[in-house]
């Protein structure tokens, strides 16, 4: 057969065996554990000889399925689908560091990501270098031999900034560490993460993959690109596993350890989201442009930043990165947190809640929530403003998202 589109490789992909009842969606596989025939068919299948299912947190079949899908359209090598985005950079940097690594990344990162990084790593003597990563120059001179991994989100949440990924990975591959990215804020269809020589991909997929917000997910995704000889902690497997090396150690080790694979009910879920999310993402992100351009346009607002629009700083990246419309993420400030707070209660429309690509539009004042048990001090190193709000544009009409603004904003 041709080449199939995205959507034609997202829809077409097979199932690992066929159905017994020729199900047409896959069946959803709620087992904790799986039968054999004989004592000699368990030992292959515990010993990695032969591909069978034993246990539901080390494999499963829909949720292998799932794994199977991603795989498909992102021309991955690995895949492993875990239960939250969190789980999926917990796993990924436990596999790649170990005490005495560094970890070269920036303080833009989402809230979660940068307390696991300064509180929860520090604990186990890895030191995270925070430098600015739309300056290549300054993410090579933070780069040492103890460097595991140059880390980074492809747009941060919520400062939007962009860095350019070819400058980066062309940094990080001159210097022998891989490039792990976090590209949950554009999705697999407008962004080919293995084209920008990111070696690890990281994905909330709570976010576009589910849309519907049904369940949390995350993905970690290795292009087998990376010479992992190179890594002071896989370079001893990777004389036996080659490019196999971080997918061998994630699924024969740490995520077997740590106990947070997908559940079968999720991974059916986050399926369905999959045949859906070009469109939805195509009508959300041109939704976004067209609402920054009129929302510019207010007196009320002091600033909006999203980086489609032709005046912000990152545009011309972004487009290069991104495409026309850079997802459905923005930001805008007013004039105090006084009047952020009254805003976010006027809203009658858009729904005050976090998370991000839901099908509903939501708003959230960041400061006094995500970031809310920081210090004022973290919060401005990290710049995170008082007056800002952040919004995930859904599925709603333009006309309609602008009604409840302008009714807001009164
Ligand atoms: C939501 C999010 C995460 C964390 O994902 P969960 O599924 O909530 O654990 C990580 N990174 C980014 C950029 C996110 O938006």
């Amino acid at each position: 057969m041709e080449e199939l589109s995205f959507e034609g490789k997202i829809l077409n992909t097979p199932y690992g065996k066929p159905d017994a009842y020729n199900a047409l969606s896959m069946p959803v596989y709620n087992s904790a554990a799986f039968e054999f025939e004989t004592a000699e068919q368990m030992e292959l299948a515990f010993t990695g000889r032969a591909a069978d299912h034993t246990y539901s947190r080390i494999t499963n079949p829909t949720v292998q399925y799932f794994e199977d899908r991603v795989r498909t359209i992102t021309g991955a090598f690995g895949v492993t689908a875990l239960n939250s985005g969190m789980a999926a950079i917990t796993n990924t940097i436990i596999a790649l560091a170990q005490t005495g690594s560094n970890i070269v990344t920036s303080r833009h990162l989402f809230g979660n990501t940068y307390s696991f990084f300064t509180f929860t790593l520090a604990a186990f003597g890895v030191e995270i270098r925070f430098c600015d990563l739309t300056n290549a120059a300054e993410v090579e001179a933070n780069i040492d031999a103890n460097t595991c991994a140059v880390f980074l989100e492809i747009i941060t949440n919520p400062q939007l900034e962009v860095a350019d990924l070819k400058a980066i990975s062309g940094v990080a591959k001159q210097k022998g560490v891989p490039v792990v990215a976090d590209t949950t804020v554009i999705p697999f269809c407008a962004f080919k993460a293995k084209n920008f020589g990111v070696n690890i991909e990281i994905v909330s997929s709570t976010k576009y993959i589910s849309g519907g917000a049904t369940g949390l997910g995350g993905l970690i995704i290795d292009y087998g690109t990376f010479n992992w000889q190179q890594s002071p902690k896989l370079g001893e497997l990777a004389k036996q596993f080659g490019p196999a090396t971080f997918t061998v150690k994630m699924r024969k080790e740490i995520h077997r350890n740590l106990g947070a694979y997908m559940t079968p009910q999720t991974a059916y879920m986050q399926t369905l989201g999959l045949e859906t999310m070009s469109l939805r993402y195509e009508k959300a992100s041109a939704t976004c442009q067209a609402l920054v351009e009129k929302l510019e346009k207010l007196p009320e607002i002091a600033s909006v930043n999203y980086t489609g629009l032709l005046t912000n700083k990152f545009n011309a990246i972004s487009k290069a990165q991104f495409g026309e419309h850079p997802g459905a993420m923005f930001t805008f400030d007013l004039e105090s947190r006084e009047a952020a707070f009254r805003f976010m209660n006027k809203l009658k429309l858009i729904k005050r809640a976090t998370n991000l690509f839901d099908n509903k539009t939501l708003a959230i004042h960041p400061a006094s929530t995500i970031f809310g048990t920081f210090t004022p001090e973290v919060r401005r190193e990290m710049n995170v403003s008082d007056n800002t709000i952040r919004i995930s544009v859904g599925l709603e009409s333009v006309e309609d998202l602008l009604a409840d603004f302008v009714q807001a904003l009164k």
